[in-house]
């Protein structure tokens, strides 16, 4: 079946919507909608993780009962997709009473087959982090990531045979070299995997220490630990194992992480599934941070760029362009509003606004405001439309493969050259030496060249990607779009299409 099928992670509640939450979720929108001009039922899903002690500890702190903190919260996640243009087909909170029913029935398969086991479980256990660290990991007797003393704790506990599962998965990451990407984490995991035994995971929590999560399906004194409950979010938001959804879309699957929950979804994840008879995911996909001064963007650190405010102040499609042209996928970037301005300025304004504005003003100036019928091509055009094809086949297989800075980078090598064969073709000469039939070639070419500029970046800037058509006198249908074919001829802009007055698309910031 031609489906393809991504998952955000789902967001914890203990804090509101940041700009890295925005990144991958405006990352799985725009992929979600290359794969469907490229001919796939192609969905992708988010939602919010809402148990833990993480969550008791914030609810608190607001002076908030829990259940309705999470509710809040998680409001305010799904109410900021269809303001950023995303659309996931469904949203998942794991305590959706579905999920929870969900969760158990796998709790009870895993333990059924012998793979959980209870135990006694000591270790410092930081609650900030919802973790044990053992003493090696500690910095100086304190955690690591939050630099206080975490409490000793002894306390019996269900643990998930993790080990016995280290060989396949080894073996699984080595032979299939796009399990993981990019390479960097592939080789990360595989050097965890190689350094020594992997642990089994706790995956319970005694209610005297904490009732806010699914209660194991075979011992009631314990409520499930985060992770086997949060990762099976990606099944059960897509109706749950067997389920229709499951049947189509979860052979496709693939997941869309940062790379500070690299290890739940790189080894905790594939072993759950195995142990719960259920196939493997087919790709891990894995980004980096978004800095501003060199430290990673989150609420804790105070360092907070409001994703609504960037797009209200730049426009959204502006903002989303460049997320997606600024960040290497994989690697850490720098957000900046300055940095956002000048990409602005010089992509958007520059490059693509003014081609637009040219082209258009001179078709409606020397063609009567309609597209103008092509005549014989010149080794110009010829040497144009060769680099043109060539620039949108590089863009369909980078950005196929997450590669979303240099997919643009492509396009735009095609913008300027666009931008170069209007000086060289100078249809201002032509016009003026009354050659219709060379004036008709130069603008239809551009025109042409134009509209598949603009359909190609219907994924990144939907909005102003629709705009582009408006003015191309088309109107933009995602469906009786297919993206193969544009990288193989031209033509298919008719001749004769009445084109609206041109407005400006892209407007510099000062
Ligand atoms: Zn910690």
């Amino acid at each position: 079946m031609n489906t393809f099928f991504l998952t955000t992670p789902i967001y914890y509640v203990n804090s509101h919507p940041h700009l890295g939450h925005a990144y991958t979720t405006i990352v799985a929108d725009a992929m979600t909608r290359f794969q469907r001009l490229m001919g796939r039922d192609a969905i992708f899903i988010t939602g919010t993780d809402e148990h833990g002690d993480k969550i008791v500890q914030a609810a608190e702190k607001a002076g908030q009962e829990v259940g309705a903190f999470s509710t809040v919260i998680s409001a305010e996640f799904r109410a900021l997709w269809p303001q950023l243009n995303t659309r996931p087909a469904a949203f998942i909170r794991t305590t959706d009473p579905e999920h929870k029913r969900l969760v158990q029935e796998f709790l009870h398969r895993v333990h059924a087959a012998g793979d959980i086991y209870f135990g006694e479980y000591s270790g410092h256990y930081c609650y900030g982090c919802e973790r044990f660290y053992t003493d090696k990991e500690l910095e100086g007797g304190l955690c690591p990531q939050h630099q206080v003393k975490p409490d000793f704790i002894s306390e019996k506990n269900y643990f998930f045979r993790m080990s016995r599962h280290q060989e396949w998965l080894t073996r699984h990451i080595r032979d299939n070299p796009d399990f993981i990407q990019p390479e960097r984490y592939r080789t990360e995991v595989l050097t965890l995997l190689d350094s020594g035994i992997l642990d089994d995971l706790c995956i319970s929590r005694p209610k005297t220490r904490l009732t806010w999560g699914i209660e194991l399906p075979f011992d009631s004194r314990y409520v499930c630990y985060v992770w086997f409950d949060a990762l099976l979010s990606y099944i059960s938001a897509i109706g749950g194992v067997g389920s229709a959804g499951y049947e189509r879309y979860w052979p496709q699957a693939q997941h869309l992480v940062a790379k500070d929950i690299l290890k739940p979804h790189a080894i905790f994840w594939p072993t759950m599934l195995r142990a719960g008879g259920v196939p493997l995911y087919r790709r891990l996909n894995v980004h980096g941070y978004w800095l501003t001064r060199e430290t990673k963007m989150s609420k804790s650190l105070g360092n907070i760029v409001t994703p609504l405010d960037m797009a209200a102040r730049y426009g959204l499609d502006a903002f989303r362009y460049f997320l997606l042209r600024e960040m290497h996928f994989g690697s850490d970037a720098n957000f900046s509003e300055e940095g956002l301005v000048a990409r602005l300025n010089a992509d958007l304004a520059n490059d693509l606004g003014n081609l637009f504005s040219r082209v258009l003003s001179m078709v409606s100036r020397y063609c009567a405001g309609a597209v103008p019928a092509p005549a014989g091509d010149t080794d110009l055009e010829s040497a144009l439309k060769d680099l043109a094809l060539e620039c949108l086949a590089n863009f369909q297989a980078l950005f196929d493969a997450y590669r979303f800075s240099q997919a643009l980078e492509s396009l735009w090598e095609l913008v300027r050259a666009l931008n170069k064969y209007v000086d060289s073709a100078a249809p201002w000469t032509l016009a003026k030496k009354g050659d219709a039939k060379r004036l008709g070639t130069v603008l239809y070419t551009l025109l042409e060249c134009m509209r598949k500029t603009a359909l190609h970046l219907w994924p990144v800037m939907p909005e102003k990607a629709e705009d582009m058509y408006r003015q191309l006198g088309l109107v933009f249908q995602a469906d009786t779009v297919l993206l193969p074919r544009e990288k193989e001829s031209f033509g298919l802009l008719n001749a004769g299409l009445p084109l609206p007055a041109p407005v400006s698309l892209f407007p510099r910031v000062d």
